[in-house]
């Protein structure tokens, strides 16, 4: 296992960020962290990557107590905090070597400062101050930071918030070319991200796990409310369809296309088109709804 978080708390003041969360990430993975504003990601990140330590419980990187081998662990962690601090008035190049300097790289210093500048997509950025660079390019230097030791687990605190969509993509296309050869936590509340980049999404909310699954499954997570999607050939009276038994709601997407939603995780579909049938309407199409990402994530962290 790359991290292994064991029944952790952490308490500010007399609130609970974290309440006893446990989660295993093993070697390779991209896993998205995923919940809404004050959920506990950056929280949670922070103690694996040792800048914060937790109240209660037990969290191991790569084999590594981060209480009591905290070096070792900064050894195998690369962290891209929340909102990326970067010296602005540094130039891009300087500042990889201020950070090889602290990780004490010696002598290999300007072959990795190099290596990252060409995995990063820096090269036509690096002779630049920092306070120069677009967002996008801001954060590939945050990036490029993390990963200057040649860490196996990198832990990205909201890397793509606040780019525009071309930024988003490229950033989202470096961070899936890291992630063939390290282990990754992101976190986000863009649920586009978890679908495009990670293998296995946790839903944090209140500092609480509500959810962990992998991205395929999370979208299936909530059958009980399976939804089918019909289009007839034409408008009918669809409150009728409410009468099939397991139907729990109908809603009009169109004049001929009806939204289905059953009560359970039985499948309604043959009676749903023998009851089209009796009533001589023609179906053109019929298909279950996948359920995204996104619709999961409302259902699990929706203020009640
Ligand atoms: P997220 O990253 O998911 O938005 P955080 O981990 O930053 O959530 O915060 C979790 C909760 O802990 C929030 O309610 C936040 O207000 C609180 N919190 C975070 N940092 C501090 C702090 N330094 N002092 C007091 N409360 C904090
Ligand atoms: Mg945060």
């Amino acid at each position: 296992m790359s991290i292994i978080v064991k029944e952790v708390t952490k308490v500010y003041g007399s609130q609970k960020a974290l309440d006893n969360v446990s989660v295993s990430i093993s070697k390779g993975e991209i896993v998205a962290l995923l919940g809404p504003n004050g959920a506990g990601k950056s929280t949670m990140m922070k103690i694996i990557s040792c800048y914060l330590p937790q109240n209660e419980g037990d969290v191991r990187v790569c084999g590594h107590n981060v209480i009591t081998d905290s070096l070792k662990v900064r050894k195998v962690v690369g962290y891209l905090p929340e909102n990326n601090p970067l010296y602005l008035d540094m130039y891009v190049r300087e500042y990889l070597e201020f950070i090889a300097g602290i990780h004490k790289l010696g002598r290999q210093s300007a072959a990795r400062v190099k290596e990252m500048i060409l995995q990063t997509g820096l090269e036509r950025e690096h002779h630049k101050k920092i306070g120069a660079l677009s967002k996008g390019y801001r954060q590939r230097v945050g990036i490029a930071q993390a990963l200057i030791h040649d860490p196996e687990v990198l832990i990205l605190d909201e890397p793509t918030s606040g780019l525009d969509p071309n930024q988003l993509i490229e950033i989202r296309n470096l961070i899936r070319d890291i992630g063939r050869e390290k282990t990754i936590l992101l976190s986000t509340h863009i649920m586009q991200e978890v679908e495009a980049v990670c293998d296995r999404v946790i839903i944090i909310n209140r500092g609480k796990i509500v959810a962990d699954a992998p991205t395929h499954e999370l979208q299936l997570l909530n059958q009980a409310n399976r939804v089918i999607r019909v289009e007839f050939q034409k408008a009918a009276q669809w409150e009728l369809l409410k009468t099939i038994p397991g139907v729990m709601e109908v809603q009009n997407e169109k004049a001929n296309i009806v939204r289905i939603f059953a009560g359970s995780t039985q499948d309604l579909r043959a009676a749903v088109f023998e009851f089209a049938v009796k009533n001589q309407w023609v179906i053109l199409s019929m298909m279950y709804e996948d359920q995204s990402v996104e619709q999961v994530f409302r259902q699990l962290t929706i203020e009640s």
